[in-house]
């Protein structure tokens, strides 16, 4: 998952920089607004921590110019400055969430987890991963053009994983997000389905995109084009 740091103070940059790399995210850093601003436009992240007062342009500028443009990357504000003002022009502009400084990196963690899981309200339509498409309106999945044929279950999980591609979704995760109740420990549930998923997305493909991480989950990701993972 990559994320996009727009961060003036070069110190502070660094510090998000290492403890979010060692919790297995991918960083950007953008030092001044426009950088902040142009990377965020055209790249794609998962998530984007956004300093307010910004060399070049500061990030209220930046995500009133992104959200009018479409663009739907959750936003988390990261400033000194806390006054409830602020705070509501932030949402109000559609920030996702705001971080005052200074704040424990724990925190800061949490709310990213938080808002990555938060679901379906601000998902695209559509997804790709190799010769995989997933419509997510049409309720139809697709490898090298040939419709699968999936309940409404089974598309679901294979949505769920392809917005988390490339993450690791625990079994507890899983029920949770599309069974939509609490399982106690029940969660064979989980692998059922999925077996009969990957019989359907995987069988008959050279490439397999559903893989089993032991212990802890499955992933949706093409590993033919990480031969380094
Ligand atoms: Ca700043």
């Amino acid at each position: 998952m990559r994320l996009l740091i727009v961060e003036d103070e070069k110190k502070t940059a660094q510090y998000l920089n290492k403890g979010l790399s060692e919790h297995g995210f991918i960083v950007d850093i953008a030092h001044n607004g426009e950088d902040g601003f142009h990377l965020a436009q055209t790249g794609n992240y998962a998530l984007i921590i956004l300093d307010i007062m910004l060399p070049d342009r500061d990030g209220w500028s930046i995500i009133r110019e992104l959200r009018r443009s479409g663009k739907i990357t959750p936003i988390i504000f990261l400033t000194a400055r806390d006054s409830v003002d602020d705070r509501v022009k932030g949402l109000e502009l559609g920030a996702d969430d705001y971080l005052v400084k200074p704040f424990a990196f724990s925190e800061l963690l949490a709310r990213i987890r938080t808002i990555l899981r938060r679901g379906p309200d601000r998902q695209p339509e559509t997804i790709r991963i190799a010769d995989m498409e997933i419509d997510f309106l049409r309720h139809k999945a697709t490898r090298r053009g040939k419709r699968l044929d999936l309940s409404p279950k089974e598309f679901l999980i294979l949505w769920l994983l392809a917005r988390h591609a490339g993450e690791v979704l625990t079994r507890t995760f899983i029920s949770e997000q599309v069974w939509d109740i609490n399982f106690d420990s029940d969660t064979n549930v989980v692998d059922v389905a999925i077996l009969r998923l990957r019989k359907k997305v995987d069988d008959s493909f050279s490439t397999k995109l559903i893989h089993t991480i032991r212990g802890v989950g499955y992933v949706l990701e093409d590993r033919s084009e990480h031969s380094e993972s």
